[in-house]
């Protein structure tokens, strides 16, 4: 039996919710590179993972969204890479403390492979020094998260599998009408479809998007593949309000689309952007009254 099989085994599991909100709150000013907090501030990053764990997240995450060459070299950072992620790894598993397994985040570069400025190459080499530097540290999963481009998460996905971990690939929906397209156009079907051939252990959908809009998503995604399928929504849609980005989603109403998400075949559920520890409360008490 698969390991993600293993862990699904008694049925789904909550994971976290957002950290890059939850590491404003904490002080990380907008527009400063959060991954860089795992060197510098590596007691309020493992209080993210602290609560998260306390609140029932059975899953948490890394802070090591942008830790990828490409975005750390931007930053000024590329030197501390294999630091940062390391870090990032150990963190979660110390505030986890036993109660929650430790998948590692990888995002996006940043880039756009159709723009020419880097080649295939450059990305694979990006993720693959990051999947492995992740790994080693011990992380137990690997998820890679809010793509859009179905090129670039199979290239970070080829890049993830030689570590021999779980892969899961997330995508943002946050375009369309209906907001199930990525920005690149791609569909669930399409996105599900891709994953599974490429070899994913999981796909999903997070960020982009309000809880609402996740359910169809969620559903299209298990219709299209076999495989378990990893969710996430934002608190609602980010509003600027006196300099500050707040999400006006309310944890109660995030957690009633507890059952909606079941039903639509969701095996991980959690939050993104703007979601907190209240929100993960609600979901295991959704789940409770289930
Ligand atoms: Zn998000």
């Amino acid at each position: 039996m698969s390991k993600l099989a293993q862990w699904l085994g008694n049925g789904p599991l909550i994971t976290d919710g957002a950290w890059g909100t939850q590491l404003q709150a904490l002080g990380l000013p907008l527009g400063a590179m959060p991954d860089a907090w795992n060197l510098e501030q590596p007691e309020r990053v493992e209080s993210v993972a602290r609560l998260y764990a306390g609140a029932g997240s059975q899953v948490v995450l890394t802070n090591t969204f942008r830790a990828n060459g490409i975005t750390l070299a931007e930053a000024g950072l590329g030197a501390q890479l294999a630091e940062i992620n390391r870090a990032g790894v150990e963190i979660s598993r110390r505030g986890a403390a036993g109660r929650a397994l430790v998948f590692a985040s990888i995002g996006p570069t940043g880039k756009m492979l159709m723009e020419g400025d880097f080649t295939p190459e450059q990305f694979t080499e990006a993720f693959s020094v990051q999947a492995q530097a992740l790994a080693a540290a011990g992380a137990d999963a690997l998820l890679i998260e809010t793509m859009s481009d179905i090129e670039e998460a199979k290239l970070a996905l080829a890049a993830a599998k030689p570590t021999g971990l779980p892969v899961i690939v997330s995508f943002a929906f946050d375009t369309g009408k209906n907001k199930d397209r990525t920005m690149m156009g791609s569909t669930p079907e399409m996105v599900a479809r891709e994953m599974e051939a490429a070899g994913a252990d999981a796909v999903g959908a997070n960020c982009g998007a309000g809880v609402e809009r996740f359910v169809p998503v969620c559903q299209r995604l298990k219709d299209a593949c076999s495989l378990p399928v990893w969710i996430k929504a934002n608190a609602g849609l980010p509003e600027m309000k006196d300099g500050t980005v707040t999400y006006g989603t309310s944890a109660e109403y995030f957690a009633s689309h507890y059952a909606a998400l079941m039903e639509a075949g969701a095996s991980f559920l959690g939050g993104c952007c703007g979601t907190s520890p209240e929100f993960i409360r609600a979901l295991c008490a959704a789940r409770s009254q289930a």
